[in-house]
């Protein structure tokens, strides 16, 4: 998609600070962090919400959560915990149109979130 963020950060037109890259998808440094560990988990294949996943993607929705959790090991975050989010559309805040996995972890988080 020419028009979406995450696609140009997936190319590499817009840059990022990347934390992981493979054949399915990167993780990247969330530029407005709202925690001290805030990444992003992006498939490379423009995917607008989750409302657009078709049952093919089920491997891909795992993997993300695969490597969501791999990240928060390898940093050390898993035993203090930590929350992985997908947003969807207006009433959640989505805000960037292209299928994203929060990570957030290094503090409290509140629950329920509001
Ligand atoms: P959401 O509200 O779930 O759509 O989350 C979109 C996230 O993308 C927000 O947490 C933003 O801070 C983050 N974001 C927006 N632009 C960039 C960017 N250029 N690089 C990294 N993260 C970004
Ligand atoms: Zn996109």
């Amino acid at each position: 998609m020419s028009d979406c963020l995450f696609c140009k950060i997936v190319q590499g037109t817009i840059p990022a600070k990347k934390v992981h890259d493979d054949e399915l998808c990167i993780g990247f440094h969330d530029i407005n962090p709202q925690a001290p560990a805030h990444v992003l988990f992006v498939p490379k294949r423009h995917i607008a919400t989750s409302n657009d996943l078709i049952p093919e993607d089920r491997e891909l929705v795992g993997h993300l959560t695969l490597v969501a959790a791999k990240y928060a090991r390898a940093q050390g975050l898993a035993d203090g915990g930590y929350r992985l989010v997908v947003n969807c559309n207006r009433d959640a805040g989505q805000t960037v149109f292209h299928l994203h996995v929060h990570l957030l972890a290094g503090r409290q988080l509140k629950w329920p979130p509001g």
